[in-house]
């Protein structure tokens, strides 16, 4: 059997077996806890798949990815991500040395995973501006651009508070960000 949610108090079922969390819970973990979150899952999901290419579309990555949106670390966790699953993209050459073809398959298919998390991030930040409607810290209009190295919640750089302690959840933005 499962555990549950590791929020305090949560009879939730997390999303998986190295994703603690639930769902509703998830977006209110630090960057670092995501990130490795990512990491262990990318490397759980992908062992024993002799073809990484054929790793796509997992509802869990995309759970993992909408967390980060919320802290404007979607570049962080994508690359926790990827790098777990198919390859760490500064070796992948050398480590297919005798096998050219494979090399370019699996950037390919990393580049392609990538621009659809990519897709999923920004539906996912364009919700939580809806959502929210104004700028958490200063009450003005959110921008309708979407730039996913800053929290959505914000308007600027200026407004985004410093990253919370390690230990601490994020608790202050969860009201607006709750997954539908
Ligand atoms: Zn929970
Ligand atoms: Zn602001």
């Amino acid at each position: 059997m499962r555990e549950l949610c590791r929020t305090p108090g949560c009879n939730d079922t997390p999303a998986h077996d190295v994703i603690v969390h639930c769902r509703h819970h998830l977006a209110e973990r630090p960057v670092s806890e995501l990130v490795s979150m990512a990491s262990d899952w990318g490397y759980y999901h992908c062992e024993g798949i002799s073809d990484p290419t054929l790793l796509m579309g997992s509802p869990d990555a995309d759970l993992l990815v909408k967390a980060a949106v919320v802290h404007g670390a979607f570049e962080q966790v994508t690359t926790a991500l990827l790098n777990a699953c198919f390859d760490d993209p500064h070796t992948l050459e050398e480590r297919h040395l005798w096998d050219e073809s494979a090399a370019i398959a699996i950037r390919y298919a990393m580049d392609r995973e990538r621009v659809r998390l990519q897709q999923i991030a920004t539906t996912e930040a364009r919700r939580i501006k809806k959502a929210t409607g104004s700028c958490t810290a200063c009450g003005q209009a959110l921008p309708p651009w979407i730039n996913l190295h800053l929290p959505p919640q914000f308007c600027s750089k200026k407004c985004t508070p410093p990253s919370p302690d390690k230990d601490r959840a994020w608790s202050p933005w969860s009201e607006h960000i709750a997954p539908a």
